[in-house]
């Protein structure tokens, strides 16, 4: 069987206005891709009856799966459920059993229920309900028979809480159902600092291509290299069976480039390096502003003292491990960073004379200072500079003691 095309509808005049932003969408399309179904299309429509009449007209046409969020409440502005039954040229009939789920809803809060309320017990002729455990507009699945190849239809409410919840006990089953497919799909997530992304994608030539499994797609944010690594079976053991050896090939070759895993941050790391040595470290920062110290902190790690300071010295190696010495030998801690002063000028940052010295000194080992450039977008380049820094302390950190 060919795989489901999929059509997500996002509805909400907050959504198409840019007052808020659709992430139900992302959330859906994720969990459909898990399901081997291929999103092939993404609408977002205003609380329109025309428009949104239209948009589901052309969704069954285009799609085997459609599933909106948004427009199920009580008000005038939701208008999702007239819309199917409009585009279907059906009725909208009321379900009594859900009429008195509401009434025992509302007489649970203590709130009383408005007539307006009562729209959310009809339902497009022919829907079934899908249940809203904790909130008070049920989702509807809907089958169109009037087109020439079936569509079905789920629709759940906007507040991204109610429609994961539902989601997860209904609709996730109903589509298994309906492809008949009872796989998983496993993601596992390489993550990588100190190169680029085509430089990391060259060293794995015949790893990141099209129809490989499992597959490995690359993308880069902030600086930092992702390898994602993508694979079907029977069940997630066998996912990561099949992915052993590719994931082996991959650390074997990038090495050190590597520093964690799906959701790990390079601050965390360090942070848990630094907690798993029982190690303290101060740092001394003269050039990015205590973010380095504070992105640690954030993550737990055990930072003794953090001074900023714009003294405008400390622009070399040598200086910024002198600097590094005079701390540790005065605070009795196991770790010292300096970070050095740097111009930070755009002129200077053309130029590639915006480079920055950093210093680690420890108790057990010889110091080690190295250089880093401070470049890139405007707007990424303090966090990716922090992110080199943090890249220095995660090596460092690897080294053996003398
Ligand atoms: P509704 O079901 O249309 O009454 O939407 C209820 C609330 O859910 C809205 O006020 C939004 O705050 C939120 N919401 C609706 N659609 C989305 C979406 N696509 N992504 C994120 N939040 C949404
Ligand atoms: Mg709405």
């Amino acid at each position: 069987m060919p795989p489901l095309i999929a059509e997500v509808i996002a509805i909400g005049d907050e959504l198409t206005t840019g007052y808020r932003l659709d992430t139900n969408s992302r959330w859906i399309s994720q969990q459909l891709c898990d399901l081997g179904i291929s999103v092939m299309y993404h609408s977002t429509v205003g609380d329109d009856l025309d428009a949104n009449t239209n948009i589901f007209s052309v969704a069954v046409k285009r799609a085997d799966v459609i599933v909106c969020t948004g427009g199920l409440g009580p008000t005038a502005d939701d208008l999702t459920r007239q819309a199917i039954a409009t585009m279907a040229g059906v009725e909208l009939e009321m379900h009594e059993d859900q009429l008195q789920h509401l009434e025992a809803f509302f007489a649970r809060r203590g709130r009383t229920m408005t007539p307006s309320n009562k729209i959310q017990a009809s339902f497009p002729k022919g829907a079934m309900v899908i249940p809203n455990p904790e909130g008070t507009a049920p989702g509807i699945e809907f089958k169109t028979r009037h087109t020439d190849t079936p569509a079905t239809i789920f629709a759940l409410p906007g507040v991204p809480a109610e429609m994961k919840q539902m989601w997860t006990a209904t609709v996730e089953r109903k589509l298994k159902e309906l492809t008949g497919d009872t796989s998983v799909i496993h993601h596992h997530v390489i993550r990588c600092f100190g190169s680029g992304e085509s430089h990391i994608e060259s060293l794995l030539p015949n790893l990141v291509k099209r129809g490989c499994d499992p597959l490995v797609g690359i993308t880069a944010s902030g600086g930092t290299i992702s390898l994602r690594l993508t694979t079907r079976a029977e069940s997630v053991e066998r996912c990561l069976e099949k992915m052993s050896d590719t994931q082996t090939t991959i650390e074997s070759i990038l090495g050190d480039l590597v520093f964690g895993y799906n959701d790990d941050l390079l601050e965390s790391v360090v942070a848990a390096q630094l907690r798993d040595a029982n190690e303290t470290l101060a740092i001394y920062d003269e050039g990015l502003n205590g973010d380095v110290a504070a992105m640690l902190l954030r993550s737990g790690g055990s930072i003794t003292g953090s001074a900023m300071q714009g003294s405008g010295q400390l622009l070399n190696k040598e200086q910024v491990i002198t600097k590094a010495q005079s701390l540790l030998d005065q605070s009795g801690i196991d770790r010292a960073l300096v970070i050095g002063e740097l111009d930070r000028s755009e002129e200077a940052i053309a130029n590639g004379k915006s480079n920055f010295s950093v210093a680690l000194v420890c108790y057990d080992r010889a110091p080690v200072a190295e250089a880093f450039s401070f470049s890139g977008h405007s707007a990424t380049r303090q966090a990716i500079a922090c992110k080199r820094v943090l890249n220095f302390l995660r090596l460092q950190q690897r080294r053996k003691p003398a």
